[in-house]
């Protein structure tokens, strides 16, 4: 029964749920040894059309299998979800924004060359993602969470195909450009 609420029926990845049950965990962990966390959404585009063409189950095969190849690109310690429909999350413990953005782009890359099984009919598929980082200070993953949304976003109005790193301005940086911003108008 409780393997059932943790996993996710179709892809075999953790639940909405599970997903941040486990984050969560990871959260407390990073932010008491001030190690980074990188965190990172997908979502594969134009999945609809994929429906369309195939039908609704070989869409649920298509998804299975992008999450083996999500299982096999990442570690094993770094936790992947299924948020919802085709868009999935991924904690990166240990691993600062340059770490998780390669990771994505490797993911990103290896499904942009995927051949899928002949009954796909030479079917390319691509995804969109959009990578963050836990900020200094941060209790909570919402915050992380509608970075990486915002750039995934972004990702989707650029074209699609591609990883987008989330804007990172604390409020720190902001006020230092600001301070060097003066520094420019005011030499010494
Ligand atoms: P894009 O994200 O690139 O903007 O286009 P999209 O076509 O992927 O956009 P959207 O998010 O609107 O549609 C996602 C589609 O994914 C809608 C739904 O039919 C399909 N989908 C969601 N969950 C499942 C599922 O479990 N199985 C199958 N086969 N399809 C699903
Ligand atoms: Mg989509
Ligand atoms: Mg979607």
């Amino acid at each position: 029964m409780r393997h059932l609420a943790q996993t996710d029926d179709l892809t075999g990845l953790n639940t909405r749920r599970w997903f941040f049950e486990l984050a969560y965990q990871e959260l407390r962990h990073t932010r008491r040894m001030g190690t980074p966390l990188g965190l990172w959404m997908l979502d594969l585009d134009h999945f609809k059309a994929v429906n369309d063409r195939f039908g609704h189950a070989a869409g649920d095969e298509v998804l299975k299998i992008v999450a083996d190849l999500c299982r096999q690109e990442l570690r094993v310690s770094d936790i992947i979800g299924r948020l919802g429909g085709e868009e999935f999350v991924i904690v990166l413990p240990d691993s600062n924004l340059e770490a998780t953005c390669v990771t994505a782009e490797r993911l990103r890359t290896r499904l942009a060359q995927f051949k899928f099984p002949a009954e796909f009919d030479g079917l390319s598929l691509t995804m969109t993602a959009g990578v963050t980082q836990l900020s200094p200070g941060e209790a909570t993953l919402e915050p992380a969470l509608l970075r990486a949304d915002r750039a995934l976003y972004t990702g989707k109005s650029r074209g699609r195909n591609i990883v987008v790193m989330a804007e990172h301005r604390s409020i720190e940086d902001i006020l230092l450009a600001d301070l060097n911003a003066q520094d420019e108008k005011f030499p010494l």
